[in-house]
């Protein structure tokens, strides 16, 4: 416990997770570990997904998934965005699904000369990747012939929600209407492409009609809230804990201003403790006299801006002393603030929080369900 910025991940709870969600949603379960399993690590938080019985694994990019094959992983993997250039050949060899968006991506793949197992993605309402619908027609009807002539296996059709963290936004409807017009025209071109599928975590949860053949489930493998507010208690944990060892407690005399920029004054005498975590290891300065942290199992707020190296609490007159332990968030359950408190003092969500954290933390996994590793 006396790294100076650590953090600590509990596999247990992303395999609890998966677990927990897989019963709930009843169909194969794809564990997004994109962005270093949004900062969880990929190949560790990859296998717990695994062992809580993920079929899938969905990265973004080809040398995602040649990391997860390289680490061992023999399973289903999707990935979703390339660019010209990329090496498809390297994915399709290391038999990982690989996605196109357009006729052009689509050439790329059966250059690549082996049969690829290829994913469609169409454009929805998103407006982000993927075919868009005035393309559906000409890139589907390709993609069926080349399966026909045994060059490619189109294994799935899929897209990806605008507003799903909303359930209530007529976008979602409109959004599984079109997909079923793009599976329509998939049957039209005699299709039948083993998965489709639409969710992600948010709509997994709570849209039961988007669930399909799969769900691709990103945040909610690692605990933490997709729509907060409206998620159910499904007794998800969440699995990042960040936590510092104090370096310093000092007093401040009433008229003393803290940090940078004189942003925080004491109105009267109190103690300050360091906390050697800043901007640079991907807490938000926007978190500076807003975001809290526990210090000795108490919460402390933020005083002043936070630093690149250090932020400074108020310990409210308490010394607890160099050394003292600090939990910066956590899953919550010992009192301590959550990545969901820090987004919310930091108007962001989540996701960011614990997919930029990381500069000088060391990150470290453990496993409450077997000893630690
Ligand atoms: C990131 C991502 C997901 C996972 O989203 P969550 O909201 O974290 O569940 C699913 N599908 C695609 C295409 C993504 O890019």
């Amino acid at each position: 416990m006396t790294a100076r910025a650590e953090i600590v991940v509990d596999l247990a709870a992303i395999r609890h997770n998966v677990r927990v969600l897989k019963q709930l949603v009843g169909t194969q379960y794809m564990a997004v570990v994109k962005a270093d399993a949004y900062g969880h690590g990929l190949v560790e938080s990859a296998r717990a997904a695994r062992e809580g019985g993920a079929d899938w694994l969905g990265v973004a990019t080809i040398d995602e998934a040649l990391a997860l094959r390289a680490a061992g992983d023999t399973g289903r993997v999707l990935c979703w965005l390339t660019v010209p250039g990329d090496d498809w050949a390297a994915a399709i060899e290391q038999d990982v699904d690989v996605t196109v968006y357009s006729e052009d991506e689509l050439d790329a793949v059966l250059a690549t000369g082996p049969r690829a197992r290829v994913q469609i993605k169409v454009d929805t309402g998103l407006h982000r990747g993927g075919a868009p619908r005035a393309a559906w027609h000409d890139l589907i009807a390709s993609a069926a012939d080349h399966d026909r002539e045994g060059r490619i296996d189109v294994t799935g059709i899929w897209s990806h929600f605008s507003s799903s963290d909303e359930p209530d936004d007529p976008a979602n409807d409109a959004q599984e209407a079109a997909f079923q017009d793009a599976l329509d025209v998939a049957a039209g071109a005699g299709l039948e492409p083993e998965v489709t599928h639409l969710a992600n975590s948010a709509a997994a949860i709570l849209r039961p009609s988007s669930r399909r053949d799969l769900v691709r489930v990103g945040i909610a493998t690692y605990g933490l809230d997709p729509a907060p507010g409206r998620t159910p208690d499904l007794g998800l944990r969440p699995a990042m804990t960040a936590r510092a060892t104090l370096a310093m407690v000092k007093r401040v005399e009433a008229g003393g201003a803290v940090s940078y920029g004189r942003t925080w004054t004491a109105d009267h005498e109190t103690t300050l403790g360091l906390v050697p975590a800043g901007y640079g290891d991907g807490l938000p300065r926007v978190g500076g006299n807003r975001a809290e942290v526990q210090v000795a199992g108490r919460r402390r707020p933020v005083r002043g801006r936070i630093c690149m190296d250090q932020l400074v609490v108020d310990l409210g007159g308490d010394d607890p002393g160099a050394g003292a332990d600090v939990t910066v968030f956590g899953p919550g359950d010992g009192g301590e603030p959550t990545a969901q408190d820090w987004a919310e003092a930091c108007g962001t969500i989540s996701y960011e929080i614990v997919t930029r954290i990381g500069g000088r933390f060391v990150r470290r996994h453990t496993d409450s369900e077997r000893i630690a590793r």
